[in-house]
């Protein structure tokens, strides 16, 4: 096991080429540098995954894709949520305004739903 405690050092990560061209532009269009963009969209992922698990502690993400599958465990039940006509839908609810679909709102995954 090696430890890094009572280094001085700054970590550094490194950032995939693709990400990074993204990352960069994205920054510009804010007018932060692409280091201040990135932390803090590191620390907002964080927090609103926090947030989401306060929010609805009862909902646990299962895996995200083409559809976002949850489970809920105060009805016991693996729902699915995706976009219908270009709107979030929910399996379970059969509509597009539930606690559902507030949850996956709240997942970075939501960018990377399939629009149909
Ligand atoms: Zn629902």
């Amino acid at each position: 096991m090696s430890s890094h405690t009572g280094s001085k050092r700054k970590p550094t990560v490194a950032i995939k080429d693709d990400v990074y061209e993204k990352a960069k532009t994205k920054a510009a269009e804010k007018g932060l540098t692409l280091v201040d963009y990135v932390n803090e969209t590191i620390l907002q992922s964080v927090e609103k995954d926090a947030f989401l698990k306060s929010y609805a502690p009862y909902i646990e993400k299962i895996s995200t894709g083409d559809t976002i599958i949850l489970r809920d465990n105060k009805i016991k039940k693996i729902v699915e949520v995706y976009l219908k006509e270009g709107r979030m839908y929910c399996t379970n609810d059969e509509g597009h305004d539930c606690i559902h679909i507030h949850f996956a709102l709240g997942l970075p995954e939501v960018g990377r739903l399939k629009k149909k």
